[in-house]
């Protein structure tokens, strides 16, 4: 029953001496390979392909002897990237939310799911959350999981549904008063907007957290405004769990080396502290499908020296969002879709937005306006068009945006509607 040392390890880690965690996450790795050989055949050719001999990757060190892994891989690879050793009624299936591509489903057995939460709920308690608070999920997922300690009163969380109306929102949140709420971006940003024109909050949390999404500079002096605080970031994937989680100090991301190994590569190779790069993680606990050296896409730096919050856990700073969430200009220059975010985010009439690509040189804003929300003028597509040299950038509004499968706004995509 290690599986159940490791869960009760979870909050113990950052107070354990740095060796004890390394010596553990050695020997994750050394067993994640040897089982991905061993019962997994996507692996197996991998390891061949590369002459990587049994025994040869002895810890975290040697990781690098493996390629990178894509999504596209993972997904063209299908059943034989799941390990065969895993009954079906032990495992439940995920997906990826779809919002850059087409999704990847994932297995997961229930013993996965619960140390995913443990460490998830151990990212907010490092942040002031207990067992025993209630907690409101807007939109993620993170934390939307039957748990049989709900009837004890611990680890209480109600989910409320981004398709219903936000008004909706508002009536959970004031009857539940919770002391967590952690959100999509997308979804805070509608709540404070709602929150705002209904004359503000008359409950205030002692957590508010972000993640899913990557998170605009507006949603922040939002929140701020409206509970009176900046949301906590928490950086998570359903192919890894929760990877990295941000503290009170606000200095970046702790990432959970109880958890995960990340690596910020360019080019292939490790990007120097402070210069970003592309995030891989290698997933320590996920046996049924194993993620080794898996290409996230996100762009991030690594951040240098100690935390002022005292734990040593590394830390990362999240740049922009995921490959799919830049715009490729002519002329080879990117564009972060958050930036024009920022810019769409900033106005107060539109509830929900997305960005969609129309052509090589040409982008359109589609919106639905807030009920009563004052209509944007025509400065909101030339300060677009302003951020997007050489290309037409148009609006239009619509009266309904679709969701993606897992609640997320999208922040747009080729061709995405
Ligand atoms: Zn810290």
């Amino acid at each position: 029953m290690s599986w159940i040392a490791d869960l009760l390890r979870t909050p113990l880690w950052g107070r354990l001496p740095r060796g004890m965690l390394d010596r553990w996450r050695d020997r994750r790795v050394r067993d994640l390979v040897e089982h991905a050989r061993r019962t997994i055949p996507f692996y197996r050719s991998l390891l061949e392909a590369h002459g990587i001999r049994e025994g040869r990757v002895r810890g975290v060190a040697d990781l690098p002897l493996l390629p990178p892994v894509a999504k596209s891989a993972l997904r063209v690879a299908g059943r034989r990237a799941f390990a065969r050793d895993v009954p079906p009624h032990l495992a439940r299936t995920w997906s990826t939310s779809g919002s850059r591509g087409e999704p990847l489903v994932v297995p997961v057995r229930h013993r996965d799911l619960a140390r995913f939460q443990a460490v998830n709920h151990h990212s907010l308690a490092r942040n002031g959350y207990r067992p025993w608070h209630r907690g409101l999920s807007l939109g993620s997922q993170a934390f939307r999981f039957e748990n049989p300690l709900a009837g004890l009163g611990l680890f209480r969380w109600t989910w409320v549904d981004p398709v219903r109306p936000v008004e909706e929102w508002l009536d959970v949140y004031h009857r539940l008063r919770p002391h967590a709420v952690h959100a999509y971006p997308s979804a805070l940003r509608e709540f404070c907007l709602a929150a705002r024109a209904a004359g503000g909050l008359r409950w205030r949390p002692r957590l508010l957290t972000t993640g899913g999404e990557f998170r605009t500079p507006d949603v922040v002096r939002l929140a701020r405004e409206v509970f009176g605080q900046a949301p906590l970031d928490q950086y998570g994937a359903v192919e890894a769990g929760r990877i990295a989680f941000e503290c009170r100090a606000r200095e970046g991301l702790h990432v959970r080396v109880d958890a995960v190994h990340v690596e910020i590569l360019r080019h292939g190779r490790p990007a120097p502290p402070g210069e970003p790069g592309t995030v891989h993680v290698t997933a320590l606990h996920m046996p049924c499908m194993p993620f080794i050296r898996y290409r996230l896409g996100d762009t991030a730096e690594e951040v240098p020296g100690p935390c002022s919050c005292g734990l040593w856990w590394p830390r990362i700073r999240l740049l922009t969002g995921r490959e799919g969430e830049t715009i490729d200009l002519p002329g080879g220059r990117r564009v972060p879709l958050t930036a024009l975010g920022a810019v769409a985010g900033a106005c107060a009439g539109i509830r929900r937005y997305r960005f969609v690509r129309a052509g090589e040189r040409e982008i359109v804003l589609r919106y639905v306006l807030r009920a009563g929300g004052p209509e944007p003028g025509p400065e909101l597509a030339a300060e677009l068009a302003s951020r997007l040299p050489g290309v037409r950038v148009t609006t239009e509004k619509v009266s309904h945006l679709p969701l993606t499968r897992t609640g997320k706004a999208a922040w747009g995509g080729e061709g995405t509607s």
